[in-house]
């Protein structure tokens, strides 16, 4: 098996560092980027402002870190948009896309709405898959795509585009977290979602995808498969630790994400394990069921 191609290696997406702080991506849809740039975040969180032009209203997506000026430039957008927050809706629990939203819901008094209760707060909404939330002028449809966490949502709009949080970033592939993450959720999360067809994928980090999603989609699963194939294959001469796994299939990548690579790692061998196609080895190593 060869490594897949990111068919994004030929587009023309911002350099990383270079995205603007606030952009408009279509008429319902405004992102401010969060002041929060990482390995693992990228260029920062991408926070979305979503409702009809002229309703006066706006839902806010993945508030992101409880920052200051993250807060300011969002309250600038806002006012861009002649918009008042209406709603504040989380993709999942990870700390860069939530930490500010109980905060936020309370300083714009508008609800949080999320998959986990502890997300949306004592006062906030529990959302399902399949809602339709009409909201700011528009209508949000609820999807759940658990794999990176179990608590995972998407929004699809109605022009198409899908709100896709961690399941897809901008740039490069996601993280399946381990324990809570499900590679076998994650392929089926990818699969649905490719199924829509979306227009757009806007992202919980790095540019927003809008020239051919679907390929990004069918490049995602495949690069799934072939890590798993990369394990296996490290897995041929014998047993081997999660540490000399990583060290071996992310020999390319840089050390600041292996931290995060031994997540996938462990996620994907929970998978096979499952599958009764590796057993577990001494310590904290792995080896084939079948040598
Ligand atoms: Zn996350």
């Amino acid at each position: 098996m060869t490594a897949p191609v990111d068919p994004r290696a030929g587009w023309q997406l911002p350099a990383p560092g270079t995205m603007p702080r606030t952009a408009q991506l279509e008429p319902l849809v405004t992102r401010v980027l969060a002041p929060n740039a990482s390995g693992m975040t990228l260029d920062g969180t991408n926070t979305y402002l979503v409702g009809a032009p002229g309703s006066g209203q706006a839902v806010v997506v993945d508030p992101g870190p409880a920052d200051d000026a993250h807060l300011a430039a969002v309250e600038q957008a806002l006012a861009g948009r002649d918009a008042r927050v209406v709603a504040v809706l989380v993709t999942h629990h990870h700390g860069d896309h939530a930490e500010a939203a109980l905060p936020w819901g309370a300083r714009f008094d508008a609800p949080v709405a999320a998959a986990s209760p502890g997300v949306a707060g004592p006062g906030g909404r529990v959302l399902a898959s399949g809602e339709q939330l009409a909201l700011a002028g528009t209508t949000l449809g609820v999807l759940a795509t658990p794999g990176h966490c179990s608590d995972h949502l998407a929004f699809r709009l109605e022009s198409g585009a899908v709100l896709v949080g961690d399941h897809v970033l901008g740039r490069g592939t996601s993280v399946v977290t381990h324990p809570e993450g499900s590679v076998v959720d994650y392929l089926d999360s990818l699969r649905r979602l490719h199924d829509l067809g979306p227009s757009a994928l806007y992202c919980g980090h790095g540019p927003e995808l809008t020239e051919d999603p679907t390929a990004v989609l069918d490049y995602y699963l495949a690069h799934r498969a072939y890590r798993e194939w990369q394990l296996l294959a490290a897995l041929v001469p014998g047993a081997r630790t999660v540490a000399e796994l990583v060290a071996e299939v992310y020999a390319a990548v840089p050390r600041e994400v292996w931290p995060a690579a031994e997540q996938s790692t462990r996620a994907t061998l929970a998978k096979l394990r499952a599958e009764g196609r590796v057993v577990p080895g001494a310590g904290d190593s792995v080896r084939l069921a079948t040598p």
